[in-house]
C-alpha cells in the first residue's frame, strides 16, 4: 500500500514542519538580550548564557538593579 504509506509519511512530515514553524516563532518572540551591559558607563559584555536569557544588563549591574528593586518595593514581586 504505497499510497498510503505516503499518506502516513506526508501528515508527519507537515506536522514536523509545523512544530518547527512554531518553534522558529516562538524564538523570535523571545526578546534576545543586549551583548554588552545597557548602562550607559558600563558597558561590560554580557555572557553569552544569560544573553539568551534574555538579560539586558552585566551580572554586577543586574545584581544592583534587583537590589534596587528590592529596596524601592519591598514585599513585592519574588
Ligand atoms: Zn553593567
Amino acid at each position: 500500500m504505497p499510497d498510503a504509506m505516503d499518506a502516513v509519511q506526508a501528515d508527519v512530515d507537515a506536522r514536523v514542519e509545523d512544530a518547527l514553524r512554531r518553534h522558529r516563532a516562538t524564538v523570535r518572540e523571545r526578546p534576545e538580550g543586549l551583548t554588552h551591559c545597557e548602562v550607559l558607563d558600563c558597558r561590560e559584555p554580557i555572557e553569552e548564557a544569560r544573553r539568551l536569557l534574555g538579560a539586558r544588563l552585566c551580572s554586577d549591574c543586574q545584581r544592583e538593579e534587583d537590589i534596587r528593586a528590592a529596596q524601592f518595593a519591598p514585599g513585592r514581586g519574588r
